[in-house]
């Protein structure tokens, strides 16, 4: 299964991602989590991304088409891969088609997880993220049994700094001018299935297999 998964900031791209790559035996590749590895790690591209993710804004797409690029070469996506939160603008989705042309392995679908704004902002104001494993938590809506420790590797949970309100305001304008544009490219590429992303996790994951195996 090569699949991506697009989506508003806050839609619950990572928890799915974490879901469907252990269900299709894939891997889980997201951009944002290889930016945060190497902002982590202090390595030059971390200091390069830093200074767009801590506004909410796009990293360049010559750094990340080559990072993603360099991704796809490894062994272990022989079988598939999941994309979560690349590609984000119609330069990167043709990019990436033309990665995926060359490797005679194109895309299987394209899930659009679809989410009123007024719930993304709430749930992204209240998310608290594991700074080891990238679990992420809801100081409401998915608490974790101890205060600020990852229930899955007792890690320390955090606040992203793009999740503070006013950079949340500005993910969701890149969002909506510059990602957006990608649903149709691939609705025209008769690739796009959108599902509702409310309800339980598991509810949403159980939504996502049926809709795959309906329609790949
Ligand atoms: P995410 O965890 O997917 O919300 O990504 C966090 C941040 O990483 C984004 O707000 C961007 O600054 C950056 N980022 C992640 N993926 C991309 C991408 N495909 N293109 C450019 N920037 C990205």
């Amino acid at each position: 299964m090569r699949l991506i998964l697009v989506g508003p900031p806050g839609a619950g791209k990572g928890t799915q991602a974490v879901h469907l790559a252990a269900h299709y035996a894939i891997p889980h590749i997201s951009t944002g989590d290889i930016f945060r590895a190497n902002i982590k790690g202090g390595t030059e591209l971390g200091k390069l991304a830093q200074s767009y993710t801590d506004k909410g804004e796009l990293v360049p797409d010559s750094v990340t088409n080559e990072m993603v690029k360099d991704r796809l070469k490894q062994d272990d996506v022989k079988n598939g891969f999941l994309l979560d939160g690349y590609p984000r603008n119609t330069f990167q989705a043709e990019v990436l088609r033309a990665i995926l042309a060359e490797k005679e392995s194109p895309l299987d679908a394209v899930l659009e997880l679809s989410l009123d704004d007024s719930v993304i902002v709430e749930r992204l104001s209240g998310r608290r993220t594991c700074k080891d494993c990238q679990t992420s938590f809801h100081i409401l809506f998915e608490k974790p049994a101890v205060d600020g420790k990852c229930d899955k590797c007792g890690g320390e949970l955090y606040q992203r700094t793009d999740d503070s309100v006013e950079v949340i305001q500005n993910r969701l304008s890149v969002y909506a001018e510059q990602t957006k544009p990608i649903i149709n490219f691939y609705r025209e590429e008769g690739l796009l299935i959108t599902i509702p992303a409310e309800g339980d996790v598991s509810e949403i994951t159980d939504r996502a297999i049926g809709a795959l195996s309906a329609a790949v």
